[in-house]
């Protein structure tokens, strides 16, 4: 699979959701043959709706699409292993997204739902959590300000710099799947000594949580779950709806047992972190 992932790596990189579940029907049908289907069928398994969405709606998809093999094809493990290996492919990727969902006010039914569609600040790295739907452009607690403050168009300009520095980062370091398989069962434990090792090769991120385990915010760092809360520092959870603060809640648990999905937020942190620090030395003031 190493290869071959690294093939579908390059066939992936740089499309939208739509474009890439379309190579991967491609991909699963000459693999394959047509047992779940043509890939009109597969394509529809993947991306119901017909049209580019959100990366976890595709995750979620495959995951349902992996879930139909189970014990009902003779070569089940081996499409089983394809699709969980594509997954790991996919979530290192540098996510485009193109499209522009319509507005819509209704909160999602479930907090854990809720919390299954946090996305990332457009000014950081931190989860802001979304109604279905909604176009507003997504903040976090400590950028959720006017687009006419200087700090927001600050900001606002270094993104570009972060874009780049992050790809500069995904093509330096390991994909989380090389990571998974040179770790195996420690990639966790490995993942969590990139946010607080000495020697990370996120070595800003690393100082940054550092400094949150001392004065003022002293935070505790010990568990994934610790580090996660770290990630999203502060949250001001008494300014929120009961049902958003449940979520949040679902947000910390899930993201604490499945730490290794943190792997592209770890990236786009250390990339702001940088800089951030590049900036200050420039003599920039905040
Ligand atoms: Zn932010």
């Amino acid at each position: 699979m190493n290869e071959e992932a690294e093939a579908l790596r390059k066939l992936f990189t740089g499309k939208n959701t739509l474009e890439l579940a379309r190579i991967l029907a491609d991909v699963f049908v000459a693999r394959f043959g047509e047992h779940r289907g043509g890939k009109g069928e597969i394509l529809k398994c993947l991306l119901p709706k017909g049209r580019a969405g959100s990366w976890s709606d595709l995750d979620r998809h495959i995951t349902s699409f992996c879930k139909q093999f189970h014990l009902e094809h003779e070569r089940h493990t081996e499409i089983i292993q394809f699709l969980d290996e594509l997954r790991f492919v996919i979530e290192a990727l540098p996510q485009r997204q193109d499209y522009k969902p319509p507005e819509d006010k209704e909160e999602y039914p479930t907090p854990k739902e809720a919390a299954y569609h946090f996305v990332m600040c457009s000014l950081c790295w931190r989860a802001v959590a979304r109604r279905p739907l909604e176009k507003k452009t997504p903040l976090c607690h400590i950028h959720d300000l006017p687009s006419t403050q200087s700090e927001y168009r600050r900001r606002a300009r270094m993104r570009r710099l972060v874009e780049e520095r992050k790809l500069e980062l995904v093509k330096s370091l390991p994909s989380l799947w090389e990571l998974r398989r040179q770790h195996g069962r420690d990639l966790e434990k490995y993942l969590q000594g990139l946010c607080l090792g000495s020697h990370s090769s996120l070595p800003y991120l690393a100082s940054y949580l550092q400094s949150l385990g001392k004065a003022p915010a002293c935070l505790s760092l010990q568990t994934k779950r610790d580090i996660v809360e770290a990630l999203e520092y502060p949250v001001y959870l008494h300014k929120l709806s009961p049902h958003i603060q449940e979520a949040w809640g679902c947000y910390f648990a899930d993201r604490a047992t499945y730490f290794k999905l943190l792997y592209v937020k770890l990236l786009t942190a250390e990339a702001w972190l940088a800089e951030d620090a590049k900036r200050q030395h420039g003599g920039k003031r905040r």
